[in-house]
């Protein structure tokens, strides 16, 4: 636990575990100290990121109308056969020139009223599309163009679950994305029943895919791990942060502790795990034990995804924490792992979030 490269753990974690990392000592227990061990992430400040949804409507396209057909039919007017005699032909002319005057003036009223008829038709069609504010049906040669929010996209639906409510299992938290309401407490935390440093909870759901992935790890690896840290109070957090403030200023602490209200760790979604040896705990190192590539290979198995991976620093706005595993649910965990896509934000298509 000397490792230069820590700047996750809080101050007083770190003299803690150098005091004896592997203790399990009593003051882990009290919700104070609870609070300073937790990593970090935080922020009152942020500010919310509404999504917008974009709509597309599709132009209709005004079908060309086959009246150019039909007045070349009207047009081939028949000319008078000039074979045929015609007597008197100053006086039975004029009757032939008013019979094609007639027929002409009848093909355009004609054309004219079936434009007007078409116009009408498409004028109307588009208003009720419009007026119920689904995409428009697509007519002849009409252009659909894809929307940023069409679903499914390749059999898997990404609006199944909303992406700001802190009760969806998709919920994503960065520091662009702070949880609404700021002090949001989960509704159905559950103590989790697993080797721990001290009592974590999740929710339900969370808590029940843990449990099943701790005891894969011990049946097909023989791995123990155990739970640093899980559900972090809007209050924990508070403290959490305002304590690596004073001791190595904001700059120093936004980059290791999340503000209050941007914690993942708020949603009771989240969970830091480590060997039950304590081998790197909260350290990059821990990528490198036998249970954190355990962990990375198979944690999506359970719904579970290493949140912060090395290479998305720009992305998430945290450097590596191999120990940082968040709950999904296996739809979504899956998907991610068959698309090799590691960050929510990538997978969403949300703005990265290096900073507040
Ligand atoms: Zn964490």
């Amino acid at each position: 636990m000397t490792s230069p490269t820590r700047p996750e753990i809080p101050r007083m974690e770190i003299s803690r575990f150098e005091n004896g990392e592997n203790s399990e000592s009593e003051t882990l227990e009290s919700p104070a100290t609870d609070a300073v061990r937790a990593e970090r992430e935080s922020s009152e400040f942020a500010i919310a990121d509404s999504e917008f949804a974009d709509s597309t409507i599709a132009d209709a396209d005004v079908a060309d109308s086959e009246f150019s057909g039909a007045e070349a039919l009207f047009s081939e007017a028949e000319e008078p056969d000039p074979a045929i005699p015609v007597p008197g032909a100053g006086i039975r002319a004029e009757p032939t020139l008013s019979a094609r005057v007639r027929r002409n003036r009848i093909i355009v009223g004609a054309s004219l009223a079936l434009i007007v008829v078409v116009v009408l038709g498409v004028v109307i069609g588009n208003l009720l599309v419009a007026g119920d504010g689904s995409t428009p049906a697509p007519g002849p040669g009409a252009i659909v163009e894809p929307t940023a929010t069409a679903h499914p996209v390749n059999g898997f639906d990404r609006a199944a679950h909303s992406l700001d409510d802190p009760e969806s299992p998709w919920v994503v938290v960065n520091k662009q994305r702070p949880i609404v309401p700021v002090d949001f407490t989960p509704p159905d935390l559950v103590a989790v029943k697993v080797p721990h440093t001290w009592a974590p909870l999740l929710r339900a759901d969370a808590a029940t895919a843990v449990e099943a992935m701790f005891a894969a790890a011990t049946s097909e690896a023989g791995l123990s791990l155990e739970s640093n840290s899980a559900f972090r109070s809007y209050a924990s957090q508070v403290e959490v942060y305002t304590s690596e403030v004073k001791s190595a200023g904001v700059a120093a602490a936004d980059l290791s502790t999340a503000r209050p209200g941007t914690s993942e760790h708020q949603t009771g979604l989240t969970i830091d795990i480590g060997a039950e040896n304590g081998a790197c705990r909260f350290n990059v190192c821990f990528a490198d034990t036998a249970e954190g590539q355990w962990l990375a290979a198979n944690a999506w198995r359970f719904g579970y995804l290493l949140r912060y991976p090395a290479d998305k620093v720009a992305v998430t706005g945290y450097e590596f924490e191999p120990w940082h595993f968040r709950y999904l649910g296996t739809d979504l965990s899956t998907e991610l792992h068959s698309t090799g896509v590691s960050t929510l934000e990538e997978f969403f298509e949300l703005p990265s979030a290096p900073t507040y």
